[in-house]
């Protein structure tokens, strides 16, 4: 079967509208890393466009009515966005789903150590990884550090064109010839992803010399006076180590966007912006951006966890539409799209992928029925039924799309949070944005499949 390229079908109008929502999308991932910083964004943007925190709603007792729009927050990393629909709520929402976290390396518990004079910070990698892609590369570091007394710091190094970065030293080539002989996941091992931090030692007596460590230390100072924080502080601090710098246009046509963490930010920010642009919505919209999914969905925050259903019933009770069976209905018959990134097919590597069943760059937005690995297992497989529906309303709308699996059959899988949500019965497929370089540091999408993302996010939010 033919898809069509959207580049061809764009007049100079469209293109201009291709390219400034790729520069909107291009600022929104380079100054938004890591989940929490997705999450506080996304508060801002939401009220700005009118919503209102559900929990002070409810604190209030303000009765919610169709056309209100609010959001709810889970620890600073997870957020949920609701727009009432003039249909009674029970009869489904209309649900956008991404996550937004990314792999990344976390710094660990009691970080910091000194050896020969240069001050590391241990790390433990989060996500899936090829660990030699972290070595020698620009690094910055993001997150908030919890104090005692409830304060919270936020934290970033490396981002300002005057800060410095930090990074992962390689080994030279010079001295390689062992290590070029080890198979690829052992080139690098997890424990050596040490980040390099400094290299300066603290002014201090000859006798003091020999058993502290003054490089360290050092940090500690300059730390303390940045941020005000403490070795002890680390304990109870969140810092990711992720690549440094802005996304950047790709290609000498610019027709991409490169940069960290498009998965599943580039899922993420279009199903955002669909949600906020989508006004008086039939059925009550809503679109969700989680946690945790790199690792399983796990924990409060991930897609796992009740969060979502009971931010529902705190919804419908708000609405004075909550029973127990009424947020029972709510949830089986809801439409949602869990929007990840697929796999762009990429003729540098051919051998992993069927031609025929993968997606391709430019010809839209992309639809997997199914995902999973050996013959589909851990799959939400989607309902034929309800592509029939999605067929209808993203050609009414003019929305491109394409349909493809995750490689060729037993060359290896994934998942997403599709399955979980389909545990409640409502109707999910998986869709999303192609990527090139998935999970390496630097991930390549094309411009014109973020335009088709966002236009079936709207239609969809309209129409479903
Ligand atoms: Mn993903
Ligand atoms: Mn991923």
């Amino acid at each position: 079967m033919e898809r069509k390229n959207a580049w061809e079908s764009y007049d100079t109008e469209t293109y201009i509208q291709v390219f400034a929502f790729a520069e909107q999308y291009r600022k929104f991932i380079s100054e938004n890393k890591t989940e929490r910083e997705c999450t506080a964004a996304a508060v801002e943007l939401a009220k700005e466009a009118g919503y209102r925190d559900l929990y002070g709603v409810v604190e209030q007792g303000i009765a919610l009515k169709p056309g209100d729009r609010v959001y709810a927050v889970n620890m600073n990393k997870s957020i949920a966005l609701f727009e009432i629909g003039t249909e009674p709520i029970e009869n489904g929402l209309n649900i956008l789903g991404a996550h937004i976290d990314s792999p990344r390396l976390d710094i660990k518990q009691d970080p910091l150590y000194e050896d020969t004079g240069l001050a590391f910070l241990n790390t433990h990698y989060y996500g899936g990884i090829k660990k030699y892609q972290w070595t020698a590369r620009p690094m910055a570091l993001h997150g908030v550090v919890a104090l005692k007394d409830g304060q919270t710091v936020r934290i970033c190094i490396g981002e300002d064109e005057t800060d410095p970065i930090v990074g992962i030293s390689d080994l030279l080539i010079h001295l390689a010839s062992k290590q070029m002989q080890k198979s690829g996941t052992d080139v690098v091992a997890g424990e050596d992803l040490n980040v390099l931090v400094g290299s300066i030692p603290a002014a201090a007596e000859e006798e003091e010399k020999k058993e502290k460590r003054l490089v360290a230390d050092n940090i500690l100072s300059i730390l303390h006076t940045k941020y005000g924080i403490e070795e002890e502080d680390f304990l109870s601090a969140e810092i990711e180590v992720v690549p440094a710098g802005p996304a950047r246009d790709y290609g000498i046509d610019k027709s991409m966007i490169a940069g960290y963490g498009q998965d599943d930010r580039v899922c993420a920010y279009p199903s955002l912006i669909a949600q906020l642009r989508v006004r008086n919505p039939r059925r009550t919209s809503c679109t969700l951006l989680v946690d945790k999914e790199e690792i399983g969905s796990v924990g409060a925050t991930g897609m796992h966890s009740r969060f979502f259903e009971n931010t529902l019933a705190e919804l419908m009770n708000a609405a004075g539409q909550y029973s127990e069976i009424a947020l029972r209905r709510a949830l089986r018959h809801s439409h949602m799209l869990s929007s990840d990134v697929s796999a762009a097919y990429d003729p540098n590597y051919p051998d992993v992928m069927e031609k025929q069943n993968s997606c391709y760059f430019g010809k839209g937005v992309v639809f997997n029925k199914y995902t999973g690995a050996r013959g589909k297992s851990g799959s939400n497989d989607a309902n034929a039924e309800f592509l029939g529906m999605l067929r209808r309303i993203l050609d009414e709308g003019g929305v491109a799309f394409q349909t493809a699996e995750l490689g060729k059959v037993d060359a290896g899988g994934g998942g997403t949070i599709a399955y979980i949500m389909a545990g409640y019965d409502m109707s999910v497929v998986d869709s999303g944005v192609a990527v090139q370089n998935m999970h390496a540091p630097m991930e390549v999408t094309s411009k014109a499949d973020i335009y088709e993302a966002l236009k079936c996010y709207c239609t969809f939010l309209e129409n479903a």
